[in-house]
């Protein structure tokens, strides 16, 4: 399972539909400071479902929406799509490739898709568990993740090896049913 490509249209800095091809292989986004780097891995987290603004590194989740420029005007929707390939080495996957989307429209409604369907965030969550892609998983590894993986709590720590031991769905699984 690797990173193929991301779309961008709206969301942060990228007023323009952005294409972005990632080779296998190692891929380095360098550019001048505030020329949008950092957004770019903003755009992942965010396409996996990430709900927290200060992730985001803004104050709401409408700071995600190309707020213009002089030579742009603001929008009202940003849109985000990641096509993860390689899909098939994982259980579940039934296609090699795999497309997430998401929308967000300033009034707050969000929608999510995969493979371009109409999906609930929870079905996108489930797909993923214990396949190391998702917010929370380490396939996102942001400044100070290390440290606060080595310096959290043992039962925290755990959380990443049971991840990558493909556990983590059963545990939920436990506590959803243990819910109801
Ligand atoms: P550095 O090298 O300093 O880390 P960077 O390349 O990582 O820089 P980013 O943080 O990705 O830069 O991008 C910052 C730019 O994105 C700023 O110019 C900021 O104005 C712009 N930006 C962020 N959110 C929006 C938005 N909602 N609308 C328009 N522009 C935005
Ligand atoms: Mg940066």
């Amino acid at each position: 399972m690797y990173l193929k490509s991301l779309d961008l249209f709206g969301f942060k800095s990228f007023a323009e539909k952005t294409h972005l091809d990632f080779e296998p292989g190692m891929t380095a986004v360098v550019g001048p400071n505030g020329c949008g780097k950092s957004n770019v891995a903003d755009a992942v987290r965010w396409v996996l479902g990430e709900q927290r603004p200060t992730m985001m590194r803004g104050q709401s989740m409408e700071d995600c929406i190309f707020n213009g420029t002089d030579s742009h005007k603001a929008l009202n929707m940003a849109e985000v799509s990641l096509t993860i390939g390689d899909c098939r080495t994982e259980p579940n996957f039934e296609y090699d490739e795999v497309c997430l989307t998401r929308r967000v429209f300033r009034s707050g409604e969000s929608q999510y898709f995969l493979n371009r369907q109409p999906c609930r965030l929870k079905d996108l969550q489930r797909l993923f568990m214990d396949t190391g892609v998702g917010t929370d998983a380490y396939s996102i590894i942001e400044q100070g993740k290390i440290d606060r993986v080595l310096s959290s709590r043992p039962q925290d720590r755990r959380a990443v090896f049971e991840e990558a031991s493909g556990i983590t769905r059963f545990k939920n699984d436990k506590k959803e049913a243990l819910r109801k």
